[in-house]
């Protein structure tokens, strides 16, 4: 292949190469001849004789072989010779023409010099040729037979796009005036031969074939990159269609290249646009490091992490990023490269997901029912966070136990969830159940079907709410209207009595004054006793029976208590309970209701009764009246068995008891306690050292007038 080369002083190239070779020659014959001349200065003729049989014949044809490379050399110095004075005699009469003889030496020396040319580039991997500027393929080698699979002689002498099909002759020509110009080319080209559908890529070196400064023909050096360039087209086309961000950046985090996905991500119009941005400015906190960048002694391989890069428009983009920083040999770091898949719908959509879930999970928390969902195998999936208020039970407890078998559970409800299950759509039930400490408890559930996303039966859903206190309050208020009944029936049978007792004790009075007997008068005497007597008591059933009237007055709570006790008198002997009331002389007055306080009294006078007559047969209420500065104040000590240390502060809550039903609301103590705040007083239990319990009840004194 001759390169291009109008500059006249390498025309001296050939005779230098042909005189570094005879030298070269000349360096090995002499080498062999002192080898030679040392053999046999080493080894005498009569001694080589001596020596035994297997080296004579040794030494000979060292001899021998030695005469053969000194003819071969006399030969090839010969030939180089020749030519080079050949080429001397060309130089020196340069524009004249040379003579016959000149041109058959040439023409041989030529053929020679061509074969070991063929052989040198066809020792070349990649495909050379030469090219005359008709298109007329002057040489090839035997990588360029292999790709258009033809021997040489049958490609040598035709046109180059006999073989070719891509490039084009027209681009081909397009380019040539160029080249002309230039006298080289390099470049990657796309062939596609004809006797090959496939494209092939080639790194293409060019150079013009230069004779008396013109260019005849071009010589063409070409590499098969094919394998190469796909690889880096499959990468380009996968970096410029992949749907997630891609990039490479500087470690620094300057942007180096950027995808279409990411740049449209990132809300930019154009690649140019992202690549001029600062570091920082990708950053969608501009306080912290560039978010892309990478410390150089971070060796950590793969990173996968999340990210939030600024887009545009100033909002963030929240990324899964996976990158790996790239490090040249010298163990540099040159480059981060990363992908970057765009998470901000996902993550915006389980943050919603996450608000309803907290949406509905304070929802069920504040539902005052529990919540409760049994799969088809009856067994509980669900409790809401109720559950341990509502049946004195963790959820742990309950989850994938049957619902017949755990806490809380009644004939009732699975009846129910059976209905339910069996098609019932929905129901409700009420039953009593047990709480995890024992006691007893009132429930009301409802339950309906639920589907799942192939809107298949899966299972029911329970709300279950503790109407305990509901029911208690609805006896109460049946209670308390037999109780206005009765006050009503008391107050009209106490009017009714009042009538004959007046003319009883009219009569007796008039009775007394005409008896003349001793024994007489006194059995009028009884009489008119016990006729007062029970008008005392009509009279104070009256005052217990009339509806308050709202307003305080001044009264005295000595008289209010014994009032009450009066009422109660009769109970109070029948259960043998003695009363030992003792009122501090000249109480001040206190400003209030007497119904309200009467009904107070007579609540703890109960409650006493009640609790001597649970531990003994019979007991002693006693009951003291005092000042304490500018309060009055009234115990009621009983001896009955005290109240037990652990609910003593449950007492005063409403519906609070430990009563067999039908014989206590749990409302006595906690009316006896709005009353009092109403009153600006307070009441107070307490255990007494040798047994019993004893309220107090503390009413300021009501100014004197
Ligand atoms: P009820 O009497 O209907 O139970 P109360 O509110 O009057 O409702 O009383 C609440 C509870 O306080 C009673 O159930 C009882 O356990 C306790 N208690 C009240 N008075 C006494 C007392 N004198 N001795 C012991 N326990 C009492």
């Amino acid at each position: 292949m001759t390169q291009s080369s109008p500059d006249s002083s390498r025309r001296f190239r050939a005779p230098r190469n042909l005189e570094r070779e005879e030298s070269q020659l000349w360096r090995w014959i002499l080498l062999f001849m002192v080898l030679l001349a040392a053999g046999f200065a080493a080894l005498a003729w009569e001694r080589l004789e001596a020596l035994p049989y297997h080296l004579g014949p040794m030494a000979v044809g060292v001899l021998v072989l030695s005469v053969l490379l000194a003819v071969y050399a006399y030969g090839r110095r010969k030939e180089v010779g020749a030519l080079k004075l050949l080429l001397q005699d060309l130089q020196e009469h340069v524009g004249a023409a040379p003579s016959e003889e000149q041109l058959d030496q040439l023409n041989e020396m030529i053929a020679r010099s061509q074969r070991n040319f063929k052989e040198l580039i066809d020792s070349i991997d990649d495909a050379a040729c030469a090219v005359s500027l008709d298109g007329t393929l002057r040489t090839v080698n035997k990588r360029v037979s292999e790709l258009v699979s033809l021997p040489y002689t049958a490609i040598v002498g035709q046109k180059f796009f006999e073989f070719v099909e891509e490039p084009t002759r027209a681009s081909v020509e397009a380019g040539l005036v160029r080249f002309l110009e230039k006298r080289h080319w390099a470049g990657t080209v796309r062939v596609r031969f004809k006797n090959n559908a496939r494209p092939l890529y080639f790194d293409c070196v060019l150079n013009a074939i230069v004779k008396s400064d013109e260019v005849v023909g071009v010589s063409v050096l070409g590499r098969d990159v094919t394998e190469q360039h796909e690889k880096e087209l499959r990468f380009t086309e996968l970096f410029e269609t992949l749907q997630e961000g891609a990039y490479f950046s500087t470690p620094e985090g300057r942007l180096l290249d950027a995808n279409p996905a990411l740049v449209s991500i990132l809300g930019y119009a154009t690649k140019a646009e992202i690549l001029a941005l600062d570091p920082l400015q990708l950053n969608f906190d501009p306080a912290e490091s560039p978010v892309l960048g990478r410390a150089a002694d971070d060796r950590g391989g793969v990173r996968a992490r999340e990210i939030s890069l600024r887009k545009k428009d100033g909002s963030a983009a929240v990324f899964m990023e996976s990158s790996r920083a790239v490090w040249d040999e010298a163990g540099k770091l040159i480059r981060y490269q990363g992908t970057l898949v765009d998470v901000t719908e996902r993550r915006k959509l389980e943050r919603q997901v996450a608000q309803q879930e907290e949406f509905r999970r304070r929802l069920l928390e504040s539902f005052p029912d529990l919540i409760l969902v049994v799969d088809m195998e009856e067994r509980y999936t669900f409790a809401s966070s109720r559950v341990e208020d509502v049946l004195g039970c963790t959820s742990e407890g309950l989850l994938g136990k049957k619902i017949s078998e755990t806490q809380g559970s009644s004939p009732e409800l699975v009846a129910l969830y059976r209905d339910v299950v069996a098609g019932k759509v929905f129901e409700s039930a009420e039953y009593g159940a047990r709480r995890g400490d024992g006691s007893g408890q009132t429930m009301r559930a409802s339950a309906s079907q639920f589907f799942d996303a192939d809107n298949k039966l899966a299972g029911v859903i329970i709300s279950v709410r503790d109407i305990t206190r509901e029911k208690k309050f609805e006896q109460q208020v049946v209670q308390s209207e037999r109780l206005a009944a009765m006050g009503a029936m008391i107050g009209g049978v106490a009017h009714e009595l009042n009538n004959p007792l007046t003319s009883i004790l009219g009569v007796s009075d008039l009775l007394q004054d005409s008896q003349t007997t001793d024994s007489a008068r006194k059995q009028v005497a009884i009489l008119q006793q016990q006729a007062r007597r029970a008008a005392e008591i009509v009279h104070n059933l009256t005052y217990f029976a009339t509806p308050p009237t709202p307003g305080k007055t001044r009264v005295n709570l000595g008289d209010i208590v014994e009032r009450t006790l009066n009422l109660h008198s009769y109970s109070l002997r029948k259960n043998n309970i003695t009363v030992d009331f003792i009122r501090e002389p000249g109480l001040p007055y206190v400003q209030g209701d007497p119904h309200q306080l009467m009904q107070i009294f007579l609540n703890l006078i109960l409650n006493a009764e009640q609790a001597i007559r649970e531990a003994r047969e019979k007991g002693t209420l006693r009951i003291r009246l005092g000042t304490a500065g500018q309060s009055v104040w009234a115990s009621f000590l009983d001896d009955g068995p005290g109240i037990p240390a652990a609910i003593l502060a449950s007492i005063f809550d409403p519906f609070y008891t430990t009563k067999r039903p039908g014989r206590g609301t749990g409302l006595g103590l906690s009316i006896c306690k709005s009353v009092m705040k109403e009153h600006n007083g307070t009441v107070e239990a307490a255990n007494v050292p040798g047994g019993g319990a004893v309220f107090t009840v503390t009413l300021p004194a009501a100014a004197t007038s």
